[in-house]
């Protein structure tokens, strides 16, 4: 078991089974562990931590696919991209601080010759790499290596034609046998799906794909403006509408349940999530957040920059920089993590602000033109600003 000392007790971390637990003073010493330096202060709340717990992590910029929606804007390397000693470096300066998981991706990680020793190198450090792709380039041999990963995540927006929705190109075949070949290699395998208007009624078809394919997990990410997708026009077109982000959480609940298929939503859905009045007690047990960005989370490019999450703007400090003087992590993020002291209405009166900090920062600034805004798509937040405007 893994774990890091925080100032409210500590984060204890197990792969078999896997779990992640933010856990009390009192339980850490219940572990044999502790005392720690940062249980001197009497401040034992959970709202800043020493350290992200995940790390986003673009492994390359590469990538031969050239979607259209691309929050990376992927497609050569970039100019500045770590090399293997470059990017072991990133991975022990993250091990360093206690990072637990670094998500890879690019571009297209499985372009990069050396993945797999880096993600050996992750291990070695004590960090456990899990990896989104494609599915270009898993034959069966590579999907045998990647046993190394915790878990492996081939992007699908839709089964067949709906594949293509955001793409242009149809690469359905391609993703399905790479699923196909993951799962035949024993290694945990998933579904990561962008969500837009245009595929919310593909939905159902994912999870009996994922039944028929004996996959146990499906990850709804919103689609969001970075990268090639960062037009505020045409995200608006290709982001979810408001009667359908209202309808995601009971509909993900409904054929989760059907197919018992295990429906997981990123942290820019947490306020349409909220929105259908979950228990905060029960949200708080689960370890539910919103936006966690420059905390609990980082994303870190592909030349080593860090970011609050991968689709803001990077902070202009390296990896290697925050490891080294971890004094400067906390203040390198705060106009991110103290956000909820300075949220407006409706957020401010919302009872999950806690939770959900405003809805994602990377649409608020995009859509609004300022990232400080309540998320325009909370549907809390439309009401308010219908309401505001009728007023107006
Ligand atoms: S009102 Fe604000 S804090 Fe509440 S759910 Fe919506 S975005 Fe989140
Ligand atoms: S800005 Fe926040 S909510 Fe949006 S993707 Fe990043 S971490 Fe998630």
């Amino acid at each position: 078991m893994k774990h890091r000392f925080e100032n409210f007790g500590g984060i204890i971390a197990g792969e078999t089974p896997p779990f992640l637990a933010f856990v009390d003073r009192d339980y850490m010493r219940s572990l044999g562990l502790g005392p720690s330096a940062l249980w001197q202060t009497e401040d034992a709340s959970i709202n800043r931590l020493s350290a992200p717990v995940e790390v986003h992590m673009a492994l390359t910029n590469r990538c031969s696919a050239g979607c259209p929606h691309c929050y990376m804007d992927a497609g050569s390397a970039d100019a500045e991209e770590l090399d293997t000693a470059g990017m072991r470096k990133a991975f022990k300066a993250l091990a360093d601080l206690g990072v637990f998981h670094v998500a890879l991706g690019g571009g297209e990680a499985l372009e990069r010759p050396d993945l797999f020793e880096l993600a050996d190198f992750a291990r070695q450090v004590g960090l456990v790499p899990n990896l989104t792709v494609s599915g270009r380039g898993i034959t069966e041999t590579v999907a045998r290596r990647m046993r190394v990963f915790g878990q492996v995540n081939v992007s699908m927006d839709g089964v067949g034609e709906a594949y293509a929705v955001f793409r242009g190109q149809n690469d359905f075949k391609l993703a399905d046998r790479a699923v196909m070949r993951l799962v035949a290699a024993g290694v945990p395998t998933g579904i990561n799906c962008v969500v837009g208007h245009r595929n919310f009624d593909q939905i159902a078809a994912l999870f009996t794909y994922a039944r028929e394919r004996g996959l146990n997990e499906i990850e709804f990410l919103r689609y969001k403006p970075a990268g090639r997708a960062k037009d505020r026009d045409a995200f608006l077109k290709l982001a979810t509408t408001a009667e359908q982000n209202i309808a995601l959480t009971p509909l993900l609940a409904e054929l989760s349940e059907r197919w018992h298929v295990t429906a997981k939503i990123d942290c820019s859905f947490i306020p349409m999530f909220c929105h259908h009045r979950p228990p905060v007690e029960v949200l708080e047990s689960l370890g539910t957040y919103g936006c966690e960005a420059g905390n609990v989370l980082w994303g870190v490019r592909s030349n080593g920059d860090v970011a609050g999450c991968s689709f803001l703007e990077t902070i202009g400090r390296s990896v290697m920089e925050l490891a080294q003087s971890p004094s400067i992590i906390q203040p390198s993020f705060l106009n991110l993590t103290t956000w909820p002291h300075r949220a407006p209405e409706p957020c401010r009166s919302c009872e999950y602000l806690n939770l959900c900090r405003g809805g994602c920062r990377a649409v608020a600034l995009a859509v609004t033109g300022c990232i400080d805004a309540p998320d325009p798509a909370c549907p809390r937040v439309a009401a308010w600003n219908a309401q505001e405007n009728r007023h107006a």
